[in-house]
């Protein structure tokens, strides 16, 4: 049996510690708050219990993960693990001290791994003994259920230690991709033109919420529309993590926020949680398109689903990740109906990078300016796949 350690026993370290246990891991889970501790106990035998009902676990089984689980309030006690996935704040200062901390501790074989979602995995190896054994992890909210991980290695992890924590997290029964340590790696990044270009369209007074969040379902096939999504998300992270992006990527005008979306966010209107976001939650959501104007549904459609393609070429073409990873990631980090260059392939390049230019000849802002790689792929008549 692995022994591993979560460090942070918050949303995301208390989900990772049951995805760790049901896969037969016995589990340090440490906080400095007790009370976090507490939660997090309550929280994994809610979950148990849950799956016992639905008849996916058996009583011994619920009651074997419950004796593995060691809920620590010194990080001493983490000196045997062979991996430790840290969870806390997202405070670059806190972390590092952390793994200072921790490296202290444990062997100098055993794995450090951070779930950052928007601090840089270089930043946090600098002070670091042995930055070979260090890497990023990130998993996504909630952690049980979702499949994909990304793995993000620094210049400095070894291949080895790469190649044993994807088969660890394989062996979790999750889907890894590896991502280049660049802001948002690889799902972070690529979906942001869902809300900013659905925002963007929205603020210019093209077409209202209910209309703009029909189009991507009914037309897109999205689960979710972009408001009603950010809505769930919370503006309180979804806003953070384009603000991140933009400012990590040195305010590329790609990535830049949204005035609107800020104003819910500063007015503590943070979507489905307070009651009210873009939509106000104790009135019917709409189902139906405010507008009824087949052309402007599928203007808003290829516009948004260019901006993303964009995106995803524009990932492929700095070597964010593979094609295939790409589009793994998509489709499990996000649900996407499609992987976006499959897409790209499926309507034909031209047709996006046209949708592009014109954006970028109409707007003359360096936003809608198509990635270098769809230029390559119009040039050459090639296709993604
Ligand atoms: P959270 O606020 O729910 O939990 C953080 C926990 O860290 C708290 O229990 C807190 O007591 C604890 N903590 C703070 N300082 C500590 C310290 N010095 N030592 C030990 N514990 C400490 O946060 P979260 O949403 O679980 O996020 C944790 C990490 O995961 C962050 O780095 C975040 O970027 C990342 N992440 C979050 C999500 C998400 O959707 N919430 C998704 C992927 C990754």
């Amino acid at each position: 049996m692995k022994t591993i350690a979560v460090i942070g026993s918050g949303t995301m370290g208390t989900g990772i510690a049951q995805v760790a246990l049901m896969n037969h891991c016995s589990v340090y889970l440490y906080d400095i708050s007790e009370n976090a501790l507490q939660k997090a106990k309550t929280q994994l035998e809610q979950s148990f219990n849950k799956l016992l009902q639905k008849q996916k676990i058996a009583e011994e089984q619920k009651n074997q993960f419950l004796q593995n689980i060691h809920f620590i309030s010194s990080l001493k006690e983490i000196h045997h693990t062979d991996l430790i996935i840290e969870a806390i704040i997202e405070d670059l200062n806190t972390k590092k001290k952390i793994f200072q901390e921790i490296e202290t501790i444990v062997s100098p074989q055993c794995i450090l791994a951070t779930n950052t979602s928007s601090l840089s995995i270089h930043s946090m190896i600098k002070d670091l003994k042995h930055p070979e054994r260090f890497l990023g992890i990130h998993f996504f909210n909630p952690a049980p259920l979702m499949l994909l991980v990304e793995i993000i290695p620094t210049i400095l992890t070894s291949s080895t230690i790469v190649n044993h924590v994807i088969h660890t997290i394989q062996q979790w029964k999750k889907i890894t991709v590896i991502a280049k340590d660049t802001p948002g790696f690889i799902v972070n990044r690529i979906a942001r033109p869902f809300y900013s270009e659905a925002l963007r369209i929205y603020e210019e007074g093209i077409a209202d919420i209910a209309t703009i969040d029909w189009v991507m379902k009914n037309i897109g096939g999205f689960k979710m529309g972009p408001f009603e999504l950010m809505d769930l998300i919370g503006h309180d992270v979804n806003y953070v993590v384009t603000e991140t992006v933009w400012t990590q990527m040195y305010y590329d005008p790609k990535y830049k926020p949204s005035i609107a979306q800020k104003r819910l966010l500063e007015s503590g209107l943070l979507g489905k949680k307070t009651g009210r976001g873009f939509y106000n939650y104790s009135q019917p959501i709409p189902t139906q398109p405010t507008i009824q104007d087949s052309t402007l549904h599928q203007q808003i459609f290829i516009r948004i689903l260019s901006m993303l393609i964009n995106e995803a070429a524009d990932a492929l073409y700095c070597n964010v990740a593979s094609k295939e990873d790409i589009e793994i990631a998509m489709t499990n980090g996000v649900n996407y109906p499609k992987g976006l260059l499959h897409w790209a392939d499926e309507i034909s390049i031209s047709t996006i990078h046209n949708e592009l230019q014109r954006l970028y000849y109409w707007y003359q802002e360096d936003r809608y300016r198509p990635s270098v790689l769809l230029k390559h792929k119009i040039n050459s008549n090639h296709k993604f796949f």
